[in-house]
């Protein structure tokens, strides 16, 4: 059996990576995960859910980018998903991912660069949600963000309920009005920082939910659990939270059946769509969430 500790491993081996990269068997195999390789193929996908009451957040594929270079081609690929949300009115804002903008070559390199796109943002009316990656960067993105919070109210935070330190960064993230995504979070965290048992992910998720709900701002409950989800409906029914208080967010190809139902009975619901070629990381991690995954996999692999 593989487990989830081993796929986030291979997610960081270079040489497997080119050559799955180079399978065009395999490409095919991700396009369940990923909206294809550019804004076009993206923004198909982003009308399709449009059509069915899903909004959508666009995210190019990408991170611990090694150049300035490369951190201002992200730069101006955001520019250009702002401008095609605009001129073709998608219901969409965007994601990124701090170290894709360059945190990770130099913190001040990251702001200049995130704060570029979100000054774009703003221009066409639209938001954006910088994603939380493993916790080396968690410190340093969260001191980026209340830098741009100041400036902006365009933009949002990540927030992993796997991570022991998730309970203090709300308290203090809501005191600047953030909005915030929270997930249970994706990489492969030691016992220091982060649970090891999904149970008391699962517990915090919770918890963490309710202190969202009931602080006023809206925020984004991103997950595919119906227990969380649940959760969620019953504790703002008791609190006479409306549904228009929240959304709940969701992976492009997880759980389509929820997506839908949950758009069909009135909740906000905005699916995170992925595109590009640097797609290797993003979809060994959702093989990671789901072993089932890999058997899928295996099955189109070998028997075609
Ligand atoms: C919109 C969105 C944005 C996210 N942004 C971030 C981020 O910025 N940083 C970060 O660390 N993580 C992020 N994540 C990933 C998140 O942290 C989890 O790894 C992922 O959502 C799986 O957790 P879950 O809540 O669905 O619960 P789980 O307990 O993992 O899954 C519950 C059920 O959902 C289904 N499911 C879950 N994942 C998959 C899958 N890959 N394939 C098929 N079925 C699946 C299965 O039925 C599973 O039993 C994001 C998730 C979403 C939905």
């Amino acid at each position: 059996m593989i487990t989830k500790d081993a796929l986030l491993y291979l997610s960081k081996q270079e040489s497997l990576k080119n050559i799955l990269t180079n399978v065009s068997l395999f490409k095919k195999i991700t396009d369940r995960f990923v909206a294809g390789e550019t804004i076009e193929e993206a923004s198909l996908a982003v009308k399709e859910l449009n059509k069915l009451n899903i909004s959508a957040s666009f995210d190019h594929l990408g991170e611990a980018i090694k150049s300035e270079e490369e951190a201002e081609a992200e730069v101006v690929e955001y520019g250009k998903i702002l401008s095609k949300i605009d001129k073709d009115g998608l219901n969409s804002n965007v994601s990124l991912k701090p170290t894709q903008l360059g945190l990770s070559i130099n913190p001040e390199l990251g702001l200049r660069n995130i704060r570029r796109v979100v000054e774009k943002a703003r221009a066409y009316n639209n938001f954006v949600r910088i994603d939380m990656e493993d916790s080396q960067y968690t410190t340093a993105t969260i001191d980026m963000f209340k830098v741009l919070r100041k400036e902006y109210d365009n933009v949002g935070i990540v927030i992993q309920s796997y991570l022991y330190r998730s309970k203090d960064d709300i308290d203090d993230l809501l005191k600047c009005g953030a909005r915030i995504r929270l997930c249970k979070g994706a990489y492969d965290e030691p016992a220091t920082v982060a649970f090891s048992k999904k149970f008391d992910t699962d517990k915090n998720y919770i918890e963490l939910s309710k202190t969202l709900l009931e602080s006023g701002i809206y925020h984004g409950i991103a997950t595919h659990d119906v227990k969380m989800i649940k959760a969620v409906r019953e504790f703002s029914k008791e609190k006479n939270i409306p549904k228009s208080a929240y959304e709940f967010q969701m992976l492009y190809g997880v759980r389509r059946d929820l997506q839908l139902k949950l758009a069909g009975g009135g909740y906000g619901i905005r699916v995170y769509v992925p595109y590009g070629k640097h797609w290797y990381p993003y979809f060994m991690r959702r093989l990671a969430e789901r072993p089932a995954n890999v058997w899928f996999i295996m099955k189109n692999f070998f028997l075609g």
